[in-house]
């Protein structure tokens, strides 16, 4: 936890981290990188740098760089992937062949049981160290904020789903927050309709889904996707989202991606202003229309209901959990409480969310509104 703690803390400390002084915006999460820089200097040399060997989350330019960060940070993280891949490789050996019935040929589960992993006891121990590799991850992902270490804690992270529909391991609810940060907003918003409109009672639709899993193969998408889904209604389309029994970083996950609507649109329209305004742009004014039509796809889009449905889901947000829309704003006493068993909701929340939220322009100054700069709350 305490590790997970200061990689998140890393992650919302930039120095450029103020997005409403970001010169523009596009709906995407700016920290997250195609190509690694160096760990400890920040530098991306031409030629390539050297990676971890170890964990494969790291990279340096120099061997005095590596050193550095070695002792000073990457020493805990790196021994503790490299130990948890090891234990998921030995836990994989004997659910290749397990017997689950005297009477029954051993069965390799990877074939056999796909989706179905949480019903046996003989899987736990897998599914247990594999969630544990995605956490570990996603620490060395907000570290290295580079699109390989995201997508390695996302490999993991569908694999888990795809093998225990059920989430004994409780997966389900990180991965929406690694599809952000991944800037798959759209799969995103997809995962969570899929899991929120699923009626696991009613037959038909428990055999279509377990007949999803049986079919796939490992590293498969298995998942209805749609195309620019994210801008539909979420309360059409994703109703019972606020239920009581949904998922709290569900309805989260949804308003990140809605203020990363409305933050496009306002700063679209903010830069269009801006060059109008100038003596070319005057001379265009009548295309002005034309062009902030071939920019904002105002239909697809609906601003107006994009905006009611941000407020919308920060009151339902608020109501199910007075905590964590403060904490965004003021973290430290959620971070800092001593938990007596399982950490809490919020600060789960907190530590896989907050970073994509406060990276939205406005998005802050709209909690500000709300709650003040630094809102106190009660954690019981
Ligand atoms: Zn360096
Ligand atoms: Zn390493």
């Amino acid at each position: 936890m305490k590790l997970f703690v200061a990689s998140f803390l890393r992650s919302i400390r930039h120095d450029d981290s103020d997005p409403d002084k970001q010169p523009s915006y596009e709906g995407k999460d700016p920290r997250l990188q195609d190509v690694p820089c160096c760990a400890t200097c920040h530098s991306r040399p031409v030629a390539k740098l050297m990676c971890c060997s170890r964990c494969k989350t790291a990279w340096y330019c120099s061997k005095e760089c590596q050193l550095a960060d070695y002792e000073s940070s990457h020493k805990s993280l790196c021994v503790s992937i490299a130990r948890t891949l090891k234990r998921v490789e030995q836990l994989t050996v004997p659910l290749r062949s397990t017997i689950i019935d005297v009477f029954l040929e051993p069965q390799n589960f990877f074939v056999s049981q796909v989706g179905l992993f949480g019903q046996f006891y003989q899987a736990h121990e897998y599914l247990t160290a594999r969630r544990y590799l995605v956490d570990l991850y996603v620490q060395a992902a907000h570290i290295a904020e580079t699109k390989s270490v995201w997508e390695r804690a996302l490999s993991h992270a569908l694999e888990l789903m795809r093998l225990d529909y059920r989430d004994v391991v409780g997966t389900r609810s990180v991965i929406p927050f690694i599809l952000l940060n991944l800037n798959r907003d759209d799969d995103a918003f997809d995962f969570i309709r899929y899991w929120t409109k699923i009626d696991l009672d009613d037959r038909s639709k428990l055999f279509d889904l377990m007949n999803r899993h049986f079919v796939s193969q490992e590293g498969d998408w298995i998942y209805p996707r749609n195309q620019n889904c994210r801008f539909m209604d979420v309360f059409e389309e994703c109703a019972n989202v606020t239920d009581q029994k949904a998922p709290l970083p569900f309805l989260v996950a949804l308003l990140i991606i809605k203020c990363r609507i409305v933050a496009t649109y306002d700063t679209t329209c903010e830069s269009m202003d801006l060059a109008f305004g100038t003596p070319n742009g005057q001379r265009i004014q009548e295309v002005q229309s034309a062009v902030k039509e071939l920019i904002l796809d105002e239909a697809l889009m609906n601003i107006q209901s994009q905006r009611q449905q941000v407020q919308r889901l920060l009151i339902v947000i608020h109501r199910r959990n007075a905590i964590i829309l403060p904490a965004f704003l003021n973290p430290t006493p959620l971070l800092t409480k001593k938990w007596q068993n399982e950490p809490n909701e919020a600060l789960l929340v907190l530590l896989h969310g907050a970073g994509c939220f406060v990276c939205v322009p406005g998005a802050k100054p709209l909690l500000e509104e709300r709650f003040g700069k630094e809102p106190f709350y009660d954690l019981g």
